[in-house]
């Protein structure tokens, strides 16, 4: 029987001075640099089949962006689309990326994916995988909080207007996940990581790709700068690192460090006591179905505590340009991958809601099943039904698009991949 081979690479994205930032509804501009961004790229082969995985430190692309590159890989490495698969970091410092044959980056970007895959081919070698789970909500929050008058409340304001506020703390996905691929030698070549937490501690208007690049980082000083690791993000659409509980949590720009350190500590318990399940066979699948966006509705623009009783800015802008435009509709992309018989890794292109996550789990035979959220594009957050009745940033248009009980429906479509 074939041995499972693996080969790494990383490619430089990073987006040039004064590019538009993404991750905000205001326009702001890149401003200079703290880190570089980079797509970290895995191909896997085993009996011939081969699976790639992108993670581009990106916010949220569209799903144009993947389709491109999908349908590149497949073409020039005869790679089948269905086993390609670009997920995003979610940075929230980082490059609007668009369409516009004009716009040198987004351009060059899509090429530099698909290069990421051919030198990650010409890296293949042996490996062995190992796997571990750790769990934590140290620093994961979620952060649509219920206000004593029953309204959501964002957990992102002044924690000091939120003391009446309750956290609703079943409703996010603690596992931590770590594969880690060894050379017959077990020296370590790369890393793919899980976990549900926003990717924006940092933030702001210098580019940096936050606790994801900084885990990166020190992953290298450990193992040697070779080392590649992929953050696959889990589902947290309703998940960040605000603490509305602690008056005085820490707003400096170094929380993204507290909390990287954080989960490294969890990867390291992970990696003394890791498991080496038989892997013997690989394969995947993705489908894209279209979903029609819904119509707005009142509680789109209504001013509530969700934005502390204060408009959002750029959100009615773009409220309504949209109004004005037909309805569009949405590919979904939904998908799998399976490792061996033990690991799997569920992929949709959503911010997606913890309790989807939690659910999928629960229904799942498999020893060690992974969450891996925009991926393959970015149809915005898709919400709980729960969640729509409730209220909140993410249940308002553009902040979602799709209708009501899409969450389910995908809910179940990936259930039956399973
Ligand atoms: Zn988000």
């Amino acid at each position: 029987m074939n041995t499972l081979r693996a080969g790494f690479s990383v490619v430089d994205i990073t987006p040039p001075l004064n590019a538009p930032v993404v991750g905000s509804w205001t326009d702001r501009k890149i401003d200079g640099y703290k880190g570089p961004l980079s797509a970290n790229t895995v191909v896997l082969e085993k009996n011939r089949e081969r699976i790639a995985i992108i993670s581009a430190e990106l916010c949220e692309p569209e799903t144009s962006l993947s389709n491109f590159v999908r349908e590149e890989v497949e073409r020039r490495f005869n790679i089948p689309k269905k086993n390609v698969f670009v997920a995003a970091t979610h940075v929230h410092s980082g490059p609007k990326v668009t369409n516009d044959p004009n716009d040198h980056y987004s351009q060059n970007l899509r090429m530099q994916l698909v290069t990421g895959v051919m030198k990650a081919l010409a890296d293949m070698e042996d490996v062995r995988i190992g796997i571990g789970k750790s769990e934590s909500t140290l620093f994961t929050h979620n952060r649509r909080l219920r206000a004593a008058n029953g309204e959501i409340a964002m957990n992102w304001f002044d924690p000091k207007l939120l003391q009446d506020c309750t956290e609703n703390e079943e409703e996010r996905d603690p596992d931590i996940f770590s594969i880690r691929f060894e050379r017959p030698d077990r020296s370590i070549k790369g890393f793919i990581i899980n976990y549900s937490n926003h990717n924006n501690a940092m933030g702001g208007t210098y580019v940096n790709g936050d606790i994801g690049a900084y885990i990166g980082e020190r992953l290298r000083d450990l193992y040697g700068k070779n080392c590649v690791t992929l953050l696959l993000l889990g589902a947290c659409g309703d998940v960040n690192w605000c603490d509305f509980k602690d008056i005085d949590w820490p707003r400096d720009s170094f929380h993204y460090r507290r909390i990287a350190e954080h989960i490294l500590g969890h990867l390291l318990i992970i990696g003394s006591n890791l498991e080496y399940p038989e892997i013997d066979s690989i394969s995947a699948e993705c489908e894209t179905e279209k979903m029609l966006e819904r119509e707005f509705n009142e509680y789109d623009s209504v001013i509530d505590r969700t934005f502390n009783y204060k408009p959002q800015g750029g959100l009615e802008v773009v409220q309504a340009k949209m109004k004005k435009e037909p309805l569009r509709e949405h590919d979904v992309n939904t998908g799998i991958i399976r490792l061996g018989n033990d690991i799997v890794i569920l992929t949709v292109n959503a911010e997606y809601f913890s309790a989807f996550a939690l659910d999928i789990k629960k229904a799942s035979q498999y020893k060690y099943t992974i969450i891996s959220q925009l991926t393959n594009g970015c149809v915005n957050y898709v919400p709980t039904r729960e969640a729509y009745k409730q209220g909140g940033y993410e249940v308002r248009k553009p902040a979602t698009l799709l209708d009501y009980g899409a969450g389910e429906v995908i809910c179940e479509k990936l259930k039956k991949l399973l």
